[in-house]
Order: structure tokens, then C-alpha cells, then sequence
């Protein structure tokens, strides 16, 4: 039972919480956020040309870049703030009580996380691979107060498609329509 209930809310390759449990977080998260007027910050983060290391290098490759990539993201964030793997190479952070200014400092580092050292790949020579994050701001002491937490998983994915359409390896800010 115990490992069931377990794999409700975690993901089993590599140890972060599953989108099930991110989505059950955010609620609260953006709960808290409302009653204590302070803004918080959600990140989608997509590693980038994440299918063709599947299908040059084989599927247990792209499990290791997969685990590697949690690691690095976990090593660089607090231990308070929320992670989880939301989709094939798709991640989510969340950030309580975080405005623009460090919630764009995070992501920063977080994308330098990535480039900056090669991932191993067992059997093979070690790989540069980039991640691109879509950043958007729910900022309770603004107007949008009420905005749905689905709304701004929205606009962090939307901000998302624009940090690959814009030459993928870099933030992009989704800024709320008042
Ligand atoms: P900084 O790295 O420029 O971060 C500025 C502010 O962004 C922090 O202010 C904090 O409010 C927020 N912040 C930064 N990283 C994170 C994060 O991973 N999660 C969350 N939830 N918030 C984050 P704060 O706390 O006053 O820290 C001021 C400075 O102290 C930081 O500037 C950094 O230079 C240093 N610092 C604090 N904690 C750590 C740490 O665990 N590791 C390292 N390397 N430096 C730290
Ligand atoms: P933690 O708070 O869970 O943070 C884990 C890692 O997230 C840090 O590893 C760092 O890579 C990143 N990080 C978190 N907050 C910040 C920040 O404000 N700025 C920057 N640049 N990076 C941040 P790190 O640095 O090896 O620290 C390990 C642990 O040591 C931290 O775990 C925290 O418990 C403690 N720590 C380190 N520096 C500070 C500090 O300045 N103030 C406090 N209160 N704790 C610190």
C-alpha cells in the first residue's frame, strides 16, 4: 500500500513529484499566494531537442539525460520550492513568494545549469544539451488577483512555445493581461 500510494505522486524515473501532485501543489501554493497577497512563480521548463537524443543514442540514454537533468534542477532551487516532472522532458517549478526579479535570476541559473557542463551518456561521449523556460508571474497584489491556477500554467506555456521559437536555450517572461 505504502508503495502505492507512493507512486500516486511520484514519478518513478526520476524521483520528482509527478504532475499529478505539482497540480495538487500549485492549489495551495496560489492559495496561500491569495491570502497573503504575495506573488509566486511558475516555470515550465522543456529540455531542448530532447527527441533526437531518444533517437540517435537509444531510450535508455534518454533516461539517463532525463535523471540527470531532475538532479541538476534540484540542485539548484531550495528545498521549499516545488519540482516536478510534468511530461516527457517537461518540468515544472514552482516558487512561493518569488516576484520577476529572482524568480528570472532562478531560471537563469537554471538554464546555465544545463549548458554549462556536457551530460554523460553511458557508451557514448558526453552530450551539450540546453533547456528553454517558459517564466510566468501570478502576482496577487495586482489586479488579476483571482487568476486561476490553470491560467497561469497557460501563460507559462505559452511563454514556453516563445522560448523555442525564439532559438530555444533562453527565458521567456509571460507578463499578465490586468
Ligand atoms: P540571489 O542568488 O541573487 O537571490 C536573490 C533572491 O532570490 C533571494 O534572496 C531569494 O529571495 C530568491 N531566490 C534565489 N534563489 C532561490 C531559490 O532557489 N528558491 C527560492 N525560493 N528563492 C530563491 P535571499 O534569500 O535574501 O538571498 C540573498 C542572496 O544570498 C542570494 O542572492 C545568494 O547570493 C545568497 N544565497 C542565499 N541562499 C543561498 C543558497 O542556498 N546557495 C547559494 N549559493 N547562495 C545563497
Ligand atoms: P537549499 O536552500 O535547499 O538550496 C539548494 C540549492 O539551491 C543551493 O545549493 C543553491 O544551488 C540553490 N539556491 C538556493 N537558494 C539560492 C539563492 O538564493 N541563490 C543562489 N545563487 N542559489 C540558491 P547550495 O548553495 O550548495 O546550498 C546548500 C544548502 O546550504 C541550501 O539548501 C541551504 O540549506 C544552505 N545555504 C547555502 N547558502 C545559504 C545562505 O546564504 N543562507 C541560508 N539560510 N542557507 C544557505
Amino acid at each position: 500500500v505504502r508503495d502505492g500510494l507512493r507512486m500516486a505522486v511520484i514519478d518513478p524515473l526520476t524521483g520528482l513529484h509527478n504532475r499529478r501532485y505539482a497540480i495538487s501543489q500549485l492549489a495551495e501554493i496560489a492559495s496561500r499566494a491569495r491570502s497573503s497577497k504575495r506573488p509566486f512563480a511558475l516555470m515550465v521548463i522543456d529540455l531542448d531537442r530532447f527527441k533526437q537524443v531518444n533517437d540517435t543514442f537509444g531510450h535508455p540514454a534518454g533516461d539517463a539525460v532525463l535523471t540527470e537533468v531532475a538532479r541538476r534542477l534540484a540542485a539548484n532551487i531550495r528545498g521549499g520550492d516545488l519540482l516536478a516532472r510534468i511530461g516527457g522532458e517537461e518540468f515544472l517549478i514552482a516558487l512561493p513568494n518569488t516576484d520577476l526579479a529572482n524568480a528570472n535570476t532562478i531560471a537563469q541559473r537554471l538554464c546555465r545549469a544545463m549548458q554549462e557542463v556536457p551530460f554523460d551518456i553511458p557508451g557514448f561521449a558526453p552530450l551539450d544539451l540546453t533547456a528553454s523556460i517558459g517564466l510566468a508571474i501570478c502576482d496577487n497584489g495586482q489586479t488579476w488577483t483571482e487568476e486561476p491556477v490553470a491560467a497561469v500554467i497557460e501563460r507559462a506555456d505559452q511563454a514556453l512555445l516563445m522560448a523555442k521559437s525564439g532559438g530555444r536555450n533562453q527565458v521567456t517572461i509571460s507578463h499578465a493581461a490586468a
